[in-house]
């Protein structure tokens, strides 16, 4: 009986990246997520199954043969003739997306694709022609550790073709995930979003403690790669004076010298929209340079290198 490969559900692959990594690299975000951070730029990515997304500027009303293609009869010409109204009560438990293949104007689309490691790698190994010496593939997501054994075949294949490999991650995950992972990386990028856990499950829904041992478990692991821990910078949820002085003693405590804070944005607020979710911080202004170097003083008294936005150096 012939083995069946393990596919991999990647809800984006970008090229030319400068900020995830040295060099310049391969962005592979594969979908899946144990939290729920509620100002998340990626909601695409937070579902471990394919999701309808609808981008109502392209729809043409065509007329409507998505409504034909429906089995469930999820889709209505609205009354003005453009755009289409869907219920998502029938989109969201959808298996066969028929809507998609029909749909020749690039309306409906699903949030992410399917790939085999083969299938990835070929597309990899387009990309490596100009990483350079330095650059090669970053794992972000979603949670790129939470399709354990599609993400341990692929880091396999990479370390075999002597790639580059840097994965982001919420560390929201299995120690043992960790482990298995470690060997075959050069770079982890670590998020920390609050170090008050009752205000961490408030904002992601899920408690710090079990991020932040696997972190101090990191820090005191004998791996050679380098660590380097992220907060994004949220408005009135973590970008408060405690909370920075509270990470710095952390980050003193078990040894790391460098943070990257990264600013909140709403990059992602058209998403929610085209996957009929609700944004809560639809109208939330990015911090302000000021607001971030007054933060960014804090770590800076106690000894830790403060690098904002996307100036980390490699
Ligand atoms: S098939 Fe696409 S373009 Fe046509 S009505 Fe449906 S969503 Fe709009
Ligand atoms: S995702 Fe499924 S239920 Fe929703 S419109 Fe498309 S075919 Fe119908």
């Amino acid at each position: 009986m012939q083995a069946v490969e393990t596919k991999g559900l990647i809800f984006d692959i970008q090229g030319h990246s400068i900020h995830d990594g040295p060099g310049t690299r391969t962005l592979v975000f594969l979908s899946g997520c144990p939290l729920r951070c509620e100002w998340c730029s990626n909601p695409e990515g937070l579902f471990l199954r394919q999701r309808l997304m609808f981008k109502s500027r392209f729809c043409r009303s065509c007329p409507t043969r998505c409504l034909g293609a429906c089995p469930q009869g999820a889709v209505e010409p609205s009354q003005s003739g453009l755009p289409v109204i869907l219920d998502r009560r029938h989109c969201d438990s959808c298996k066969t997306m028929d809507c998609v293949n029909v749909c020749y104007a690039g309306a409906l689309q699903t949030s992410g694709d399917w790939y085999t490691v083969d299938e990835l790698m070929r597309v990899l190994n387009r990309d490596r022609y100009y990483w350079g010496s330095e650059g090669g593939v970053t794992l972000t997501g979603g949670e790129p550790l939470l399709q354990e054994g599609f993400v341990l075949d692929l880091l396999e294949r990479c370390h075999d073709a002597y790639v580059d490999t840097c994965v982001e991650t919420s560390a929201y995950v299995p120690r043992s995930m960790l482990q298995a992972v470690l060997p075959y990386i050069q770079w982890l990028f670590v998020d920390i979003k609050h170090m008050d856990s009752a205000k961490h499950l408030e904002g992601t829904g899920v408690p710090n403690e079990p991020i932040l041992d696997n972190i101090r478990w990191i820090a005191s692991n004998d791996w050679p790669g380098r660590m380097v821990l992220r907060m994004p910078v949220v408005p009135a949820f973590n970008d408060d004076v405690a909370n920075a002085e509270a990470t710095a003693c952390f980050l003193a405590e078990i040894g790391q010298r460098e943070i990257n804070l990264l600013p909140f944005h709403r990059l992602g607020a058209s998403k929610y929209e085209q996957l009929g979710m609700t944004y809560k911080y639809q109208d939330q202004a990015s911090p302000d340079h000021d607001s971030l170097e007054s933060l960014a003083s804090i770590y800076a008294e106690r000894g830790i290198a403060c690098h904002l936005g996307a100036e980390t150096p490699f």
